[in-house]
Protein backbone atom coordinates (compact mmCIF):
# COMPACT_ATOMS: atom_id res chain seq x y z
CA UNK A 1 0.00 0.00 0.00
CA UNK A 2 1.43 3.35 -1.00
CA UNK A 3 2.45 5.38 2.23
CA UNK A 4 2.31 9.35 3.22
CA UNK A 5 6.05 10.23 4.82
CA UNK A 6 5.03 12.78 7.26
CA UNK A 7 8.31 15.06 8.02
CA UNK A 8 7.39 16.78 11.32
CA UNK A 9 4.30 14.57 12.22
CA UNK A 10 5.29 14.44 15.95
CA UNK A 11 4.75 18.56 15.88
CA UNK A 12 1.67 20.70 16.76
CA UNK A 13 -0.01 20.43 13.55
CA UNK A 14 1.88 17.39 11.91
CA UNK A 15 0.65 14.94 14.94
CA UNK A 16 -3.08 16.15 14.27
CA UNK A 17 -2.94 15.52 10.26
CA UNK A 18 -1.30 12.19 11.35
CA UNK A 19 -4.08 11.11 13.30
CA UNK A 20 -7.16 11.48 11.12
CA UNK A 21 -4.87 10.43 8.34
CA UNK A 22 -4.72 7.20 10.36
CA UNK A 23 -8.58 7.54 11.04
CA UNK A 24 -9.26 7.31 7.34
CA UNK A 25 -6.98 4.49 6.64
CA UNK A 26 -4.08 5.73 5.29
CA UNK A 27 -0.51 4.22 5.62
CA UNK A 28 1.67 7.25 7.40
CA UNK A 29 5.50 6.97 8.52
CA UNK A 30 6.56 10.25 10.67
CA UNK A 31 10.20 11.33 10.34
CA UNK A 32 10.73 13.99 13.20
CA UNK A 33 14.14 14.90 15.26
CA UNK A 34 11.51 15.73 18.15
CA UNK A 35 13.89 19.49 18.55
CA UNK A 36 9.63 20.38 19.13
CA UNK A 37 7.88 17.71 18.53
CA UNK A 38 6.54 14.91 21.71
CA UNK A 39 6.91 11.48 20.96
CA UNK A 40 3.60 11.02 22.66
CA UNK A 41 1.92 12.78 19.89
CA UNK A 42 2.43 10.13 17.00
CA UNK A 43 -0.74 8.21 17.59
CA UNK A 44 -0.74 5.76 14.62
CA UNK A 45 1.52 4.81 12.15
CA UNK A 46 5.31 3.90 12.45
CA UNK A 47 7.52 7.00 13.85
CA UNK A 48 11.42 7.40 13.09
CA UNK A 49 13.28 9.87 14.83
CA UNK A 50 15.66 11.41 12.80
CA UNK A 51 16.55 14.64 10.82
CA UNK A 52 15.60 15.50 7.50
CA UNK A 53 19.00 16.70 7.20
CA UNK A 54 20.24 13.61 6.69
CA UNK A 55 20.39 12.36 3.12
CA UNK A 56 21.16 8.72 4.12
CA UNK A 57 17.95 8.31 6.60
CA UNK A 58 15.53 9.94 3.90
CA UNK A 59 17.01 7.45 0.83
CA UNK A 60 16.58 4.55 2.96
CA UNK A 61 13.27 5.56 4.21
CA UNK A 62 12.30 6.31 0.43
CA UNK A 63 13.70 2.51 -0.03
CA UNK A 64 11.71 1.13 2.49
CA UNK A 65 8.22 2.10 2.78
CA UNK A 66 6.63 2.86 -0.74
CA UNK A 67 6.07 6.34 -0.24
CA UNK A 68 3.97 7.88 -2.74
CA UNK A 69 4.12 11.48 -0.96
CA UNK A 70 5.68 13.95 1.22
CA UNK A 71 4.05 15.92 3.77
CA UNK A 72 6.20 19.11 4.98
CA UNK A 73 5.59 20.62 8.69
CA UNK A 74 8.66 20.62 9.43
CA UNK A 75 9.99 24.62 10.00
CA UNK A 76 11.26 26.84 12.86
CA UNK A 77 8.13 29.32 12.92
CA UNK A 78 8.75 31.64 15.62
CA UNK A 79 8.82 34.75 13.53
CA UNK A 80 11.06 36.85 16.69
CA UNK A 81 13.55 34.03 16.83
CA UNK A 82 14.02 34.80 12.83
CA UNK A 83 14.47 38.25 13.55
CA UNK A 84 17.19 37.44 15.46
CA UNK A 85 19.17 34.44 14.58
CA UNK A 86 17.75 35.02 10.02
CA UNK A 87 20.54 31.97 9.21
CA UNK A 88 19.34 29.27 11.51
CA UNK A 89 16.26 29.86 9.67
CA UNK A 90 17.49 29.54 5.88
CA UNK A 91 19.82 26.69 7.25
CA UNK A 92 16.62 24.94 8.73
CA UNK A 93 13.87 25.65 6.88
CA UNK A 94 15.20 26.44 3.29
CA UNK A 95 18.46 24.50 2.85
CA UNK A 96 16.77 21.33 4.73
CA UNK A 97 13.83 21.59 1.90
CA UNK A 98 16.11 21.70 -0.60
CA UNK A 99 17.94 18.47 0.54
CA UNK A 100 14.84 16.27 0.92
CA UNK A 101 13.61 18.02 -2.86
CA UNK A 102 16.64 16.70 -4.10
CA UNK A 103 15.84 12.79 -2.51
CA UNK A 104 12.29 12.93 -3.60
CA UNK A 105 13.31 13.87 -7.29
CA UNK A 106 16.18 11.08 -7.23
CA UNK A 107 13.76 8.59 -5.74
CA UNK A 108 10.48 9.97 -7.96
CA UNK A 109 8.24 10.91 -5.80
CA UNK A 110 6.77 13.79 -7.22
CA UNK A 111 3.90 14.82 -4.92
CA UNK A 112 3.92 16.92 -1.66
CA UNK A 113 1.87 18.70 0.83
CA UNK A 114 3.89 22.07 2.29
CA UNK A 115 2.77 24.06 5.56
CA UNK A 116 3.12 27.31 4.12
CA UNK A 117 1.84 30.47 6.45
CA UNK A 118 -0.13 33.82 6.26
CA UNK A 119 3.51 35.50 6.84
CA UNK A 120 4.38 35.24 3.17
CA UNK A 121 1.59 38.41 2.70
CA UNK A 122 3.47 40.92 4.94
CA UNK A 123 2.23 43.96 5.76
CA UNK A 124 -1.71 43.47 4.45
CA UNK A 125 -2.53 46.05 1.88
CA UNK A 126 -6.23 44.70 1.64
CA UNK A 127 -8.57 42.85 4.25
CA UNK A 128 -9.23 39.96 3.96
CA UNK A 129 -6.20 38.55 2.50
CA UNK A 130 -6.59 35.97 -0.53
CA UNK A 131 -4.51 34.78 -2.30
CA UNK A 132 -3.50 36.92 -5.16
CA UNK A 133 -2.47 39.56 -2.42
CA UNK A 134 1.08 40.32 -2.95
CA UNK A 135 3.56 38.42 -0.94
CA UNK A 136 5.81 40.72 0.63
CA UNK A 137 7.30 38.76 3.45
CA UNK A 138 8.63 41.11 6.45
CA UNK A 139 10.77 38.44 8.36
CA UNK A 140 12.70 36.01 7.33
CA UNK A 141 10.34 33.32 8.51
CA UNK A 142 8.03 34.57 5.83
CA UNK A 143 10.79 34.66 3.65
CA UNK A 144 11.91 31.16 3.91
CA UNK A 145 8.58 29.78 3.63
CA UNK A 146 7.77 32.25 0.37
CA UNK A 147 11.47 30.87 -0.81
CA UNK A 148 10.22 27.54 -0.60
CA UNK A 149 7.22 28.35 -2.47
CA UNK A 150 8.88 29.08 -5.27
CA UNK A 151 11.14 26.20 -4.91
CA UNK A 152 8.10 24.03 -5.79
CA UNK A 153 7.10 26.10 -8.61
CA UNK A 154 10.41 25.88 -10.32
CA UNK A 155 10.37 21.85 -9.43
CA UNK A 156 6.77 21.37 -10.50
CA UNK A 157 7.93 23.07 -14.26
CA UNK A 158 11.50 20.94 -14.49
CA UNK A 159 10.47 17.97 -12.87
CA UNK A 160 6.93 17.69 -12.99
CA UNK A 161 6.49 18.01 -9.02
CA UNK A 162 3.30 18.11 -8.08
CA UNK A 163 2.69 20.28 -4.58
CA UNK A 164 -0.25 21.64 -2.36
CA UNK A 165 0.87 24.88 -0.33
CA UNK A 166 -1.35 25.73 2.59
CA UNK A 167 -0.83 29.05 4.21
CA UNK A 168 -2.34 28.50 7.55
CA UNK A 169 -3.10 31.74 9.74
CA UNK A 170 -3.13 31.16 13.44
CA UNK A 171 -3.42 27.67 14.46
CA UNK A 172 -5.07 27.27 17.61
CA UNK A 173 -7.33 24.64 19.38
CA UNK A 174 -7.30 20.93 20.18
CA UNK A 175 -7.99 17.24 19.02
CA UNK A 176 -11.85 17.35 20.35
CA UNK A 177 -11.31 14.04 22.01
CA UNK A 178 -8.42 15.80 23.92
CA UNK A 179 -5.92 13.31 22.75
CA UNK A 180 -3.01 15.44 21.68
CA UNK A 181 -2.88 19.50 21.71
CA UNK A 182 -0.20 22.05 21.37
CA UNK A 183 2.86 22.16 23.69
CA UNK A 184 5.81 24.61 23.48
CA UNK A 185 8.78 25.27 26.06
CA UNK A 186 8.75 28.40 26.22
CA UNK A 187 4.75 28.81 24.80
CA UNK A 188 4.55 32.03 22.74
CA UNK A 189 1.17 32.03 21.00
CA UNK A 190 -1.33 33.81 22.48
CA UNK A 191 -4.44 31.65 23.36
CA UNK A 192 -2.10 28.71 24.89
CA UNK A 193 -0.05 31.52 27.25
CA UNK A 194 -3.54 32.67 28.05
CA UNK A 195 -4.76 29.49 29.06
CA UNK A 196 -1.81 28.49 30.86
CA UNK A 197 -2.73 31.70 32.91
CA UNK A 198 -6.18 30.70 33.28
CA UNK A 199 -5.00 27.56 34.75
CA UNK A 200 -2.68 28.94 37.03
CA UNK A 201 -5.52 31.21 37.93
CA UNK A 202 -7.93 28.21 38.98
CA UNK A 203 -5.95 26.42 40.57
CA UNK A 204 -6.23 29.05 43.76
CA UNK A 205 -3.42 28.13 45.60
CA UNK A 206 0.24 29.57 44.56
CA UNK A 207 1.52 26.36 45.93
CA UNK A 208 -0.16 24.48 43.06
CA UNK A 209 0.23 26.76 40.39
CA UNK A 210 2.72 25.59 37.49
CA UNK A 211 3.70 28.96 36.30
CA UNK A 212 4.59 30.11 39.73
CA UNK A 213 8.53 31.41 39.71
CA UNK A 214 10.56 34.01 41.06
CA UNK A 215 8.72 37.02 41.75
CA UNK A 216 5.05 36.03 42.21
CA UNK A 217 4.06 35.20 45.54
CA UNK A 218 1.60 33.32 46.96
CA UNK A 219 -2.28 34.77 45.36
CA UNK A 220 -0.37 36.67 42.21
CA UNK A 221 -0.32 35.07 39.14
CA UNK A 222 1.70 36.29 36.04
CA UNK A 223 -0.52 37.96 33.72
CA UNK A 224 -1.75 37.68 30.73
CA UNK A 225 0.80 40.08 28.79
CA UNK A 226 -1.47 42.38 25.43
CA UNK A 227 1.49 43.18 23.15
CA UNK A 228 0.49 47.07 21.89
CA UNK A 229 -2.66 48.40 22.91
CA UNK A 230 -2.21 51.69 20.74
CA UNK A 231 -3.11 49.81 16.83
CA UNK A 232 -5.58 50.92 14.49
CA UNK A 233 -8.43 48.53 15.73
CA UNK A 234 -11.52 49.28 17.36
CA UNK A 235 -9.89 48.10 20.51
CA UNK A 236 -6.45 49.23 20.11
CA UNK A 237 -5.20 45.47 19.89
CA UNK A 238 -3.66 43.19 17.34
CA UNK A 239 -6.72 41.36 15.27
CA UNK A 240 -5.77 37.74 13.56
CA UNK A 241 -7.68 35.32 11.73
CA UNK A 242 -7.62 32.18 14.17
CA UNK A 243 -8.37 28.95 12.88
CA UNK A 244 -8.70 25.11 14.67
CA UNK A 245 -6.29 22.31 13.93
CA UNK A 246 -9.08 20.21 13.16
CA UNK A 247 -10.04 22.18 10.58
CA UNK A 248 -6.44 22.81 8.72
CA UNK A 249 -6.17 18.64 9.32
CA UNK A 250 -9.28 18.31 7.09
CA UNK A 251 -7.33 20.30 4.55
CA UNK A 252 -4.64 18.46 4.24
CA UNK A 253 -6.89 15.26 4.03
CA UNK A 254 -8.18 17.47 0.78
CA UNK A 255 -5.09 18.09 -0.38
CA UNK A 256 -3.84 14.19 -0.24
CA UNK A 257 -6.92 13.20 -2.53
CA UNK A 258 -6.41 16.01 -4.78
CA UNK A 259 -2.46 14.91 -5.64
CA UNK A 260 -2.84 11.32 -5.11
CA UNK A 261 -6.09 11.84 -8.15
CA UNK A 262 -3.45 13.73 -10.03
CA UNK A 263 -4.55 17.17 -9.52
CA UNK A 264 -2.36 20.22 -10.29
CA UNK A 265 -0.40 22.58 -8.10
CA UNK A 266 -2.41 24.88 -5.94
CA UNK A 267 -2.03 27.25 -3.37
CA UNK A 268 -5.04 27.82 -0.81
CA UNK A 269 -4.96 30.27 2.35
CA UNK A 270 -6.44 28.42 5.89
CA UNK A 271 -8.42 30.68 7.81
CA UNK A 272 -12.00 30.93 8.83
CA UNK A 273 -12.03 34.42 7.89
CA UNK A 274 -13.24 36.13 10.97
CA UNK A 275 -11.08 38.42 12.83
CA UNK A 276 -11.13 38.74 16.31
CA UNK A 277 -8.69 41.01 18.62
CA UNK A 278 -6.81 40.13 21.70
CA UNK A 279 -9.30 41.50 23.60
CA UNK A 280 -11.72 39.66 22.26
CA UNK A 281 -9.60 36.22 22.89
CA UNK A 282 -9.00 37.28 26.73
CA UNK A 283 -13.07 37.96 27.39
CA UNK A 284 -14.19 34.57 25.28
CA UNK A 285 -11.36 32.81 27.34
CA UNK A 286 -12.62 34.39 30.46
CA UNK A 287 -16.56 33.31 28.95
CA UNK A 288 -15.05 29.44 28.71
CA UNK A 289 -13.28 29.26 31.38
CA UNK A 290 -15.24 30.82 34.35
CA UNK A 291 -11.39 32.71 34.82
CA UNK A 292 -10.92 36.31 35.98
CA UNK A 293 -7.51 37.08 34.08
CA UNK A 294 -4.96 39.70 35.16
CA UNK A 295 -3.59 41.50 32.40
CA UNK A 296 -0.58 43.82 31.82
CA UNK A 297 -0.04 45.74 28.40
CA UNK A 298 2.89 45.61 27.23
CA UNK A 299 4.97 47.96 24.70
CA UNK A 300 4.31 46.01 21.11
CA UNK A 301 5.87 43.25 19.65
CA UNK A 302 8.41 44.16 16.78
CA UNK A 303 7.00 43.29 13.52
CA UNK A 304 3.25 42.15 14.35
CA UNK A 305 0.62 43.73 11.61
CA UNK A 306 -1.73 44.97 13.15
CA UNK A 307 -4.61 43.36 11.25
CA UNK A 308 -4.45 39.97 9.96
CA UNK A 309 -7.61 38.06 8.31
CA UNK A 310 -7.98 35.85 5.84
CA UNK A 311 -10.23 34.72 2.56
CA UNK A 312 -10.41 31.41 2.20
CA UNK A 313 -13.24 31.55 -0.68
CA UNK A 314 -10.97 30.01 -2.92
CA UNK A 315 -10.39 26.52 -0.96
CA UNK A 316 -14.02 26.74 -0.29
CA UNK A 317 -14.79 26.91 -3.84
CA UNK A 318 -12.51 24.49 -5.08
CA UNK A 319 -12.86 22.04 -2.59
CA UNK A 320 -15.93 22.56 -0.48
CA UNK A 321 -13.80 23.37 2.69
CA UNK A 322 -14.79 25.36 5.39
CA UNK A 323 -13.94 25.50 8.96
CA UNK A 324 -15.83 23.41 11.61
CA UNK A 325 -15.51 25.77 14.42
CA UNK A 326 -14.97 28.82 15.64
CA UNK A 327 -13.31 30.62 18.91
CA UNK A 328 -15.59 28.92 20.90
CA UNK A 329 -14.78 26.08 19.70
CA UNK A 330 -10.70 26.34 19.66
CA UNK A 331 -10.54 28.01 23.00
CA UNK A 332 -13.19 24.85 24.52
CA UNK A 333 -10.71 22.24 23.47
CA UNK A 334 -7.98 24.19 23.88
CA UNK A 335 -8.78 24.46 27.18
CA UNK A 336 -9.49 21.07 27.55
CA UNK A 337 -6.32 19.99 26.65
CA UNK A 338 -4.18 22.54 29.04
CA UNK A 339 -6.35 20.74 31.87
CA UNK A 340 -5.58 17.49 30.90
CA UNK A 341 -3.25 16.03 33.94
CA UNK A 342 -0.07 15.41 32.40
CA UNK A 343 1.56 11.94 31.90
N1 LIG B 1 0.12 38.37 21.67
C1 LIG B 1 -0.08 39.07 22.87
N2 LIG B 1 0.41 38.53 24.00
C2 LIG B 1 1.09 37.36 24.04
C3 LIG B 1 1.29 36.65 22.82
C4 LIG B 1 0.79 37.19 21.66
O1 LIG B 1 -0.69 40.14 22.87
O2 LIG B 1 1.51 36.94 25.14
C5 LIG B 1 -0.45 38.92 20.43
C6 LIG B 1 0.56 39.11 19.31
O3 LIG B 1 1.13 40.40 19.38
C7 LIG B 1 -0.33 38.92 18.07
C8 LIG B 1 -1.39 37.93 18.52
O4 LIG B 1 -1.37 37.96 19.94
O5 LIG B 1 -0.97 40.11 17.74
C9 LIG B 1 -1.12 36.50 18.05
O6 LIG B 1 0.22 36.18 18.37
P1 LIG B 1 0.78 34.70 18.25
O7 LIG B 1 2.20 34.73 18.77
O8 LIG B 1 -0.16 33.74 18.91
O9 LIG B 1 0.74 34.37 16.70
P2 LIG B 1 1.37 35.14 15.43
O10 LIG B 1 0.29 36.08 14.95
O11 LIG B 1 2.62 35.83 15.85
O12 LIG B 1 1.61 34.04 14.44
Amino acid sequence: MSCILIIGGAGYIGSHVNLLLGERQYSTVVLDNLSKGHNWAVLQGDFICGDMADRSLLSKIFKDYSIDMVMHFSAHSIVGESMSNPLAYYRNNVANTLTMLEIMIEHGVKKIVFSSTAAVYGEPGYIPIDEAHPTNPTNPYGKTKLAIENMLEDCDRAHGLKYVSLRYFNAAGADEKGRIGERYDPETHLIPKILNVAKSVSFQSAALSPLMGEGWGEGEYPPVEIYGTDYDTPDGTCIRDYIHVSDLAEAHIMAVEHLRGSGDSRIYNLGSGNGYSVRDVINKVEEVTGVNLPVRECPRRSGDPARLVASSELIGKEWQWKPGHGLDGIIRTAWNWVMKPRA
